[in-house]
This record gives C-alpha cells, structure tokens and sequence, in this order.
C-alpha cells in the first residue's frame, strides 16, 4: 500500500531505517523520540500500518495499554523517573483524549487549562456520545 512505502514509522518499526530501540517483539518496537520531551521519551510503534488510534486493530489496541505499563515501569526504575511530577494532577489512572482542530492550538503538550460553561461540556459531550 502507498500510505505504508512512504511511511516513515512503518520503516523504523521493520528495522529498514535505524533507530535506537529499548524494545522489540514481533507487534511492536519501542525507540526513543530523536526530540524527547524529557530523556528518555519513548515511542510505541506497532509493526503494522494505522494511521491514528481511531484505526488501531481490537488486537493491537489490546496490546499497547501493557506495552506502556511496561516500558513506564522500566522508566521509573531505569531512568528514576517520578509519578506525580510528570504533571499528573489526580493519582488514578486516565488516558487523555484530545483532539486537534484546524487553526490549533498547535501546542497541546504543555497546555493551558481553558474554561467551559456547563452548556459547552454539555453539547460536546452530546456531539461525541451521538456518534458512539
Ligand atoms: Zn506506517
């Protein structure tokens, strides 16, 4: 497929472009980001093509959450990296879903907190639960 020849991950994940890989099986490889946003900033690539979360196989998808613990896990005891300092304000686990719109903001790793009224939050949630 064209989408994957001129993918740049899906080289790197097959070994065709070099990386430096912290791990590999026969789904994923794990290297670290050429422009980490702290040392040690790692990417998870599965070895298959998805262009993005919406598209990940029930398989795949079912394999990255461990991946992750795992390689947090090697982080913390590896690099002495900590748990609260990361940012993380409530201590129990949650995945951020963001999406991005055209016109930005461009920057969403360190953002700034907006504000929504209850009438936002209500007609967006019911935008995204009218599509699930
Ligand atoms: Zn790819």
């Amino acid at each position: 497929k064209m989408a994957e020849d001129n993918c740049i991950f899906c080289k790197i994940a097959r070994g065709v472009i070099p990386s430096t890989t912290v791990y590999e099986d026969e789904d994923f490889r794990v290297i670290l980001d050429l422009g980490p946003a702290s040392k040690g900033h790692s990417l998870i690539l599965p070895k298959k093509h998805f262009a993005n979360v919406c598209e990940l196989d029930a398989e795949t998808a079912a394999k990255v959450l461990p991946l992750g613990a795992k390689i947090g896990a090697a982080m913390k005891k590896g690099l002495g990296c900590a748990g609260e300092a990361a940012g993380q304000t409530v201590m129990h686990f949650h995945m951020h879903v963001i999406p991005r719109y055209e016109g930005g903001p461009a920057n969403i790793a360190n953002w700034v907190p907006g504000t929504a009224s209850a009438e936002e939050l209500t007609e967006a949630a019911e935008k995204i639960k009218g599509c699930l």
